[in-house]
């Protein structure tokens, strides 16, 4: 019997299988790289991407499904193509970005791609609306920039025409964002999309506001607070080219662009950046792999750029431009240290977290009619509920974590697996009753004190519990913009870029909060966060003040700030973190082992152990409990692994895997180039 000859194909499923997987294209169909392609997946009809001749593919192992039919046996025995999408193929850059992104990271390809495929809408039956080509944008109102601001502008322009990233620097209210905008539109104007990359949905309202009263047009928004509709209509319009101007969460990097001109990654040190589930990713990072691959420019824009960037621009890997003059002249507020071991007994009475001089300098702003902003970075009322005759403390049935007290709602929550529980009335552990009482501030505590120090100030509370919607966050931020608002007590989503002109005063209610702890990042992080919160304040004409409550006000950090001097601090980070071999002068991987056993998680882990491949100059450490040792039921161990800068880890990675005969119960996990370390 003759094998009819039929043109074989290696198909991307967004499924989470590190391999493509063959299927044969009927005669009547004609399909190149990229198409999205209509296909049966076991008992699942699936939708994947062509990803080349099946000749081209390596390797083939066969899936636990047995969907791979291996080379020996007749081609007629495969699944055809079932049908190809009438979308746009997806690009060879997009496609070079998803094998990149995992082979670095160690996640399966199929993986990649389902980031890349975010709304499966999409590709449902439908009607399609014809969307058209966007028109070129069109300054409403010419814009003038500053000296500073079109050197900078023009610098960057320079690098449109290829793959360069450029650190833009420049203090808050610098005008960054001014320069960019400019540069957008030169992009847009070469017919190049652009996308732009913000740290917290919260923030896109205020920028887009701002887009839009300079071109009078939005642009166009992704991330998960849009409704699949709308997430259907934005992915379609990047994938046929129709839309130039995108902004959006760290997934809006994985969109399928057609011709990504510009990439700009807002507040580039944010940790928001970092993605911690699916396949674990810096977006920072990726944005710059991707315009590597696009061959354009990428602009890093930040305040307090993270000690990564500026170590890549002082080793000349990327460029810099700085914005050296504040924007409109405004000066930078004064920072003032309260050092709270001085004030035992001479507090202001009733009150235990509002210092006394920040009690005088809060009634004085308010009597001059300007707004103040009170910042701790806590959520909820208190850290934790204690029991006064025994001193058993909430803890979570899941995480090896304390409760939070969240006092509005009357309920205990886990912050990190979302577990949620009613306060007790009687100590499980002494029986006493009514004996739990809260340990510590959050922000609800701290409106409380605000509301009776300050009966008559209007206050407002600005958390991500009462910031869950993008039209939330608008409306709190009008509130501000337009004065209805006194006295603002706020998270770290306040600290983010928002711009409040009479805003004069910030008190930093607890400037010690992160400066304990094992986290390599955390002293930087804390270093970043009070300067963008002193930023917050008086940014127009009016001078700010900034006054930092502390218990530790001779640590480097509380120093640096004071004399508003980062080169300080960064020196005294950098000299640390190179003496230790830590990023960004050495690498780190950490591997997690997870699962619901204790006892089956330390000997997965001892045996891990064992087969640990010996290389040169590669480090591991552990295995150890986790700090956090079980997180949402799951026991957990880890190993960080540690090598120089000029070693890449992902071989070693491949190969000790490989070797670890783990049971299929426990969860073996990979975070390259780790943010956390509990
Ligand atoms: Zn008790
Ligand atoms: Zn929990």
């Amino acid at each position: 019997m003759s094998v009819p000859s039929l043109k074989k194909i290696a198909i991307l499923l967004p499924v989470p299988f590190d391999q493509t997987f063959t299927y044969q294209v009927p005669e009547a169909l004609t399909v190149g790289r990229g198409d999205y392609v209509q296909v049966s997946f076991g008992s699942r009809t699936l939708i994947g991407v062509v990803w080349g001749e099946a000749e081209d593919v390596a390797e083939e192992v066969p899936a636990p499904a047995g969907e791979v039919i291996t080379k020996t046996r007749a081609a007629y025995t495969l699944k055809p193509i079932l049908k190809k999408k009438d979308l746009p193929p997806l690009t060879d850059q997009t496609r070079q970005f998803i094998e990149w992104v995992s082979q670095y990271y160690l996640s399966p390809l199929g993986l990649v791609l389902k980031m890349v495929m975010a709304e499966p809408s999409v590709f449902k039956e439908r009607k399609r609306k014809t969307s058209k080509e966007a028109p070129a944008l069109q300054p409403r109102v010419p814009v003038v920039l500053s000296e500073a601001q079109q050197h900078c502008a023009s610098f960057l322009a320079e690098r449109l025409n290829g793959f360069h990233t450029v650190l833009l620097e420049g203090a808050t209210g610098s005008g960054k964002t001014e320069v960019y905008l400019e540069l957008i539109k030169e992009a847009s104007d070469r017919g190049k999309q652009a996308v732009v990359l913000l740290p917290e949905i919260a923030l896109s309202a205020q920028w887009v506001a701002r887009f839009e009263r300079r071109f009078g047009e939005k642009p166009l928004l992704w991330h998960s607070d849009l409704t699949s509709a709308q997430r259907r209509d934005n992915w379609e319009k990047v994938a046929r080219g129709d839309a130039r101007v995108v902004v959006g969460a760290r997934s809006a990097l994985f969109l399928p662009y057609q011709d990504l001109g510009l990439v700009v990654v807002d507040e580039e040190h944010d940790g928001g950046y970092k993605q911690e589930s699916g396949v674990f990713y810096q977006a920072r990072d990726m944005a710059v792999v991707r315009a590597s691959f696009a061959s354009c420019l990428v602009v890093l824009a930040s305040a307090t750029p993270s000690l990564e960037t500026l170590v890549n621009v002082e080793q000349g890997r990327y460029e810099r431009c700085h914005l050296g003059e504040r924007y409109a002249e405004a000066t930078f507020p004064e920072v003032v240290l309260v050092d709270r071991r001085e004030e035992k007994g001479g507090g202001v009475p009733g009150s235990q977290w509002i210092s006394k001089p920040l009690y005088q300098e809060m009634k004085e702003t308010l009597a001059a009619g300007n707004q103040v902003l009170l910042f701790l970075n806590r959520r909820g009322y208190a850290p934790l509920l204690l029991c006064q005759a025994c001193g058993m403390r909430t803890t979570c049935k899941q995480c090896d974590a304390w409760l939070v007290y969240h006092k509005s709602q009357n309920k205990l929550q886990c912050h990190h697996c979302g577990h949620g529980e009613k306060p007790r009335t009687v100590c499980p552990g002494c029986g006493a009753e009514k004996s739990f009482v809260p340990c510590g501030p959050g922000v609800e505590r701290v409106m409380e004190e605000v509301t009776a120090l300050f009966p008559d100030a209007r206050p407002l509370m600005m958390t991500s519990d009462t910031m869950t919607t993008m039209k939330q966050a608008e409306a709190m931020i009008s509130k501000i913009e337009n004065r209805e608002v006194d006295i603002i007590v706020g998270t770290q989503v306040m600290a983010k870029g928002h711009h409040f002109p009479h805003l004069t005063l910030v008190g930093v209610i607890d400037g010690d909060l992160g400066l304990g702890g094992s986290d390599l990042r955390l002293v930087e992080r804390t270093y970043q966060l009070l300067h963008q919160v002193a930023g917050r304040s008086g940014r127009a004409e009016k001078k700010g003040r900034v006054l930092i409550q502390s218990h530790r006000g001779d640590h480097p950090v509380m120093c640096a700030l004071l004399v508003q001097d980062p080169s300080l601090f960064l020196a005294l980070e950098k000299e640390s973190r190179e003496m230790y071999g830590f990023p960004p002068y050495g690498r780190l991987a950490a591997v997690i082992l997870s699962g619901r056993q204790a006892p089956e998680v330390e000997k997965a882990a001892r045996a891990l152990a064992a087969v640990i491949p010996r290389v040169k100059d590669i480090e591991v450490l552990g295995p150890v409990p986790a700090a956090m040792s079980r997180l949402k039921g799951q026991y957990r161990w880890r190993f960080l692994v540690k090598s120089p800068r000029t070693l890449k880890l992902q071989a070693f990675l491949k190969r000790w895997r490989a070797a670890a005969a783990l049971p299929a119960h426990i969860r073996f996990q990979i975070d390259v180039d780790p943010y956390s370390f509990f």
